[in-house]
This record gives structure tokens, sequence and C-alpha cells, in this order.
């Protein structure tokens, strides 16, 4: 993905992102048209780590999602999904991908494919919605090959132990079949292996949205959507581990040196909700301009995985996927929205209301009201679309925006005491 070009400090790590990102893309690519290895569609927080484990090159299509929004070739790919029977309400990855599918054209031509690569079977997880399911279905149908995956419970309170064994069933039935494909035999040492990777993978990249607690924060929410890349396309391999220690240490520099990612912090936001993909650029560029870093959000910790353990992979990787922020009820989800805004010291919280994605949206059920009760912040709600720019009013957004900034400055100075 392009890094948003505003006043933020760049970062030196970015060219190796591009790197290890464009091999990825590459490899997946080769594999899917000379057979080199099984190719398999894989959702963004659905059990990889079988995939490696059993030689899969994996693609990402939420990723993919998320780069026709960033290239905004989203909006004119979706009609083609509308005019197929995707109603225009439903996420608009599903419908921006299915277009970009059925029109050929995608922001990945870039690394010299004029599709997403075609897959010998698809994997899904439904704890983040229902949504996935019947994405990948469409795609199961175009190329006759195998869908399989785990269908999860939501709204989830705690995390029982009959939870994490009905999911940990389901992941045992998908492996012949994952097997069939791939033409070999998951091999437990290798299982282990993938959790370990994706589990440090993990931990770093928490470490590295971490140096945004500092005062002024080493990255904004704008940059942490561009290097969260890896964390989500290639979390279980040796690349992203390599990565984020490299990005680590810069930002760990940062905040050694004092830097922050803007070049004046006064204000600090946390941001919860899907990005409006489009409006990346925009958005960074009004907060700099603001001076006001967006410091945390619940998308970017949506890839730290904390119940991970290679010693127990499928009882861990279940759990890590109950435990999710979008799999939860509302308590356990307000719990975590208090605990955040407390470890990053933040003066206001912004809800985005994403049109096609109620899944990922917590302005709907009290949320904004309860956490301003709670706890005593300022709290806004903007409506726009994580790919859907018709959904997203510029000009409601800045002045919104501006005037929530407005209301900041009208506050008393909150000490990093008054955080803890
Ligand atoms: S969580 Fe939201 S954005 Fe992600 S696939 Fe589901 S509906 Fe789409």
């Amino acid at each position: 993905m392009a890094s948003p070009r505003t006043s933020e400090a760049p970062l030196a790590s970015s060219a190796r992102l591009k790197e290890i990102m464009a091999a990825h893309f590459v490899g997946v690519d080769r594999a899917s048209r000379e057979h080199t290895a099984p190719v398999a569609w894989c959702t963004s927080v659905g059990p990889v780590e079988l995939l490696r484990a059993l030689g899969y090159q994996v693609f990402f299509p939420e990723n993919h999602g998320a780069l026709l929004g960033a290239s905004r070739v989203a909006n004119e790919t979706m009609g083609s999904a509308h005019a197929l029977g995707y109603s225009p309400d439903i996420c608009s990855y599903l419908t921006s991908d299915i277009g970009s599918y059925l029109q050929k054209r995608t922001p990945l031509s870039r690394y010299g494919m004029s599709t997403a690569p075609r897959a010998d079977l698809l994997l899904y997880n439904t704890n983040q919605c229902r949504e996935v399911k019947d994405w990948f279905e469409f795609y199961g149908r175009e190329w006759n090959v195998p869908v399989v995956g785990v269908t999860s419970f939501r709204e989830i309170g705690e995390v029982q132990r009959s939870h994490v064994d009905a999911i940990v069933r389901q992941m045992e039935d998908l492996v012949p079949t994952l097997e069939a494909v791939a033409g070999r035999k998951l091999d437990a040492a290798r299982l282990e292996e993938s959790v370990a990777r994706s589990k440090e993978c993990s931990d770093l990249w928490r470490e590295v949205l971490a140096t945004a607690a500092a005062r002024p924060a080493a990255l904004t929410f704008f940059d942490g959507t561009i290097q969260m890349g890896p964390a989500v396309i290639l979390r279980g391999t040796v690349e992203a581990c390599d990565f984020y220690r490299l990005l680590l240490a810069e930002l760990q520099e940062r905040v050694k040196g004092g830097k922050g990612a803007l070049p004046r912090e006064r204000f600090r936001i946390y941001w919860d909700g899907m990005p409006v993909w489009g409006k990346l650029r925009d958005l960074a560029t009004l907060f700099a301009g603001l001076d006001t870093s967006v410091v945390a959000s619940t998308y970017c910790n949506s890839w730290v995985f904390e119940a991970l353990d290679p010693r127990d992979p499928l009882p861990s990787m279940a759990r890590a996927s109950l435990e999710l922020f979008i799999a939860r009820s509302e308590e356990p989800k307000q719990r975590y929205l208090e605990r955040m805004v407390r470890q990053f010291s933040v003066d206001g919280v912004i809800f985005h209301d994403s049109r096609t994605c109620p899944n990922n949206s917590n302005a709907r059920f009290g949320m904004p009201q309860r956490l301003r009760r709670t706890l005593g912040l300022p709290v806004l709600t903007i409506d726009g679309d994580l790919n859907d720019l018709r959904c997203f009013s510029d000009e409601q957004a800045r002045t919104n925006i501006e005037g929530f900034v407005e209301q900041l400055e009208g506050q008393a100075p909150r000490s990093p005491a008054a955080h803890a």
C-alpha cells in the first residue's frame, strides 16, 4: 500500500515493507499461474497457520479490498457486484473485490497481476462476520474449488472452554480437506513452527503499536494501517517477524529521542472502527494539521493474538480467534476500550460508523454514550464507510473533527497521571 503523504515523519523501514509486500504478491501469483504450490484464500483472522504448515501460498482478500479502497478503484468496481445482486448495503470489501474480479481491474497490476490470484481452496472463519463466507462461496462457485471454514461464535462474553473445544473440533474437521488439496499430510512440528511465528509476529506488532503510548506518539493510526500489512498477510512467516524487528527498532529510537510521528502533538485520539481507506491521506493530513495524533485503534490491534501458543497449537488458535474484539459482546468490548484509552493517554475517542460493516462499527448499541460516562472524555461518531465513498462526506467529517478538536481545547489539560 502507498504511504499517505502527510506531515507525518517518514519511516526508513517503509522501503523494506514495500519489498516484502511485493515479494508476497508476486510469489502467490506465480504459484497460482505455474502451480508450483497450492494456493489458498484465507480470511484475515482465519486459521492461516494450518495453511502455512501445509505449504500453501496464502492470499488475503480483505487486504485486496483495502487496496481497492485506498486506490479508490473500489468505487468503480463495486457496481458490477451490485448488478449481480450483492447489495450496496453489504460489506464494500466484498463488493469491491467481486467487482474487481468481474472487471479484471486491480491495483495489484503494479505487481504484474491482472486479477487477484485464483485459489485451489478458500478457508474462512466467521468470527468476524458472515460476509466472508458468502464472499468465498462466490469464488467457490466460479472456480469449482472447496470452500471450507469455521462457523464461529459471535457476541461472546467470557470465552469459555466449551467455545474453544467446539472451534478446535471444527478445525480438526478441516484438516482432511486441506491435506487433500495440498497433497501432503499435516506435520505437527510444522504447525507448531507456524504458530510460533504467528505469535512472534503478533508480539512484535503489539510492541510496535505500543510505541504510540509514548508522548509524543512515535506512530499514528494512519501509518499503522500501512505498517500492519505483514501482520495480516505474512503472519506465520519469518519475513513478517524480521520486518517488525526493524520497524520496532526504528520506532524505539524515535521514543528514545523524544521524537513523535507528528511535528507537534497537542491532543491524542483513539479511533474505533474501520479506516476510510479512500480518505486515509486526507484524514491523516487533517489530524496532523490540528496537531492531533490518532494514537491507537481497535482496528490495528485486531492482529494482536495474545492467546497463540506453539505448545498447544489448535486450542490456542481457537482461543485467539474467539478472544478477538470483533467477536465479543458489548461488555468485554467496553472493558477493552477503557483499557486502551488509559494505556494510550487518550483525550477523546472517535467512532467511525462504517455503513457497510456493522460488524466493526461499535457506535450502534450505546457504546459512545457509555464511554463518555465512564471515562469522562469527549466522544465523536462520524459516518462513513471502509470503501464506499458515497457514504462519506468530506465536509461533514472535517467540520465534525475540527469541532471535536476545539472541544478538546476547551477541556482541562489531562496529565499522564489522570490516565493511569
Ligand atoms: S468484518 Fe466488515 S469489513 Fe471485514 S469482511 Fe466482514 S463485513 Fe467486511
